[in-house]
């Protein structure tokens, strides 16, 4: 009896592992198939000065859309461009199709807008990034550009990506640190990495009303990230309420559905230059 139990446990197993590696492969394809087909779109979403309530920039957030199921997240696919490599031609498609758009923003009025690009540890960890980044920028106001890296990046590995990072900053880019307070948050990453902006993750801005906790590291991100001379940006401001929280607590930039998801580039333009304000 137990022997049967045990053989069915195992092609149970297996079954599992068949479907999720077929489900893997099955994204592979479909990333391989978008980098041919220019399948894939960046997503602009607002970032909004708190106290003057404008749209001072975005940040990039790709989307595959796919022939059959429409738009993908890029919670489905990154990992699995990571696994396999196909993570390098994205990131440079992406860095590519982000600096051609502050390019074609020059000249209009939303030339002063920055925007932010995320990064992966396998992109940044590439021999060419350095070089690829050199070529994107050739033609672009260098501190528009700001690159987001998380601290699960950074963790990945640090001693050698630190030159790295330093040089960006070098050619007068603007660094973030994304997702602040989740993973394997360090305050080595801030003492060793010269960033400009710090995002505090949207998991603390969530119950930062119901909370006293939640309000309370905020308040502690906040007041490091001033003694340190960095912007803050809260992540995922859904409610008015969490606004005027953070406004109260010195928080400098937001980001999230309150003002508007992530939108397709001409509908962001729509969006701004509608000149509302967000606060
Ligand atoms: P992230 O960089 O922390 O981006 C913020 C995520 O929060 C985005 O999800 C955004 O749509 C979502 N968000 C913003 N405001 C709100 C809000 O008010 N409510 C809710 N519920 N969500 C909000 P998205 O676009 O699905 O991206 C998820 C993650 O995928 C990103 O997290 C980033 O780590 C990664 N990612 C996205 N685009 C790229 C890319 O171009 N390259 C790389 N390497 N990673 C990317
Ligand atoms: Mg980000
Ligand atoms: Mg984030
Ligand atoms: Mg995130």
């Amino acid at each position: 009896k137990s022997k049967a139990l045990g053989k069915n446990s195992f092609s149970f197993f297996t079954n599992e592992l068949n479907e999720e590696l077929k489900e893997k492969l099955r994204i592979k394809s479909m990333i391989e198939l978008a980098l041919k087909n220019n399948g894939f779109e960046l997503h602009y979403q607002p970032q909004i000065d708190i106290s003057s309530g404008k749209i001072i920039g975005c940040e990039a957030l790709i989307r595959m859309i796919d022939p059959i199921e429409g738009m993908v997240p890029p919670n489905k696919f990154i990992p699995i461009a990571e696994q396999n490599n196909l993570i390098v031609p994205l990131g440079q498609w992406i860095l590519k199709e982000a600096t051609s758009q502050l390019k074609k923003w020059e000249n209009t009025p939303l030339s002063e807008l920055k925007l932010s690009i995320n990064v992966s540890a396998l992109e940044l960890n590439h021999k060419d990034f350095l070089s690829s980044v050199e070529k994107s920028i050739q033609d672009i106001d260098h501190k528009k550009l700001s690159i987001e890296l998380t601290e699960s990046v950074l963790m990945n590995n640090f001693k050698n990506d630190l030159p790295k990072i330093h040089k960006l900053k070098e050619m007068g880019l603007t660094l973030s640190l994304d997702d602040f307070g989740t993973g394997y948050s360090s305050l080595s990453y801030l003492k060793n990495i010269p960033f400009d902006f710090l995002k505090i993750d949207k998991s603390f801005i969530d119950d930062i009303l119901e909370d006293p906790k939640d309000k309370m590291f905020v308040q502690i991100i906040i007041d490091i990230a001033q003694t340190m001379n960095l912007t803050v940006v809260a992540e995922g401001v859904e409610l008015k309420a969490q606004l005027t929280m953070l406004e109260q607590l010195g928080c400098h930039i937001y980001q999230g559905y309150y003002c508007s998801k992530p939108l397709k580039c001409e509908e962001f333009e729509k969006l701004f230059l509608s000149h509302k304000n967000y606060n």
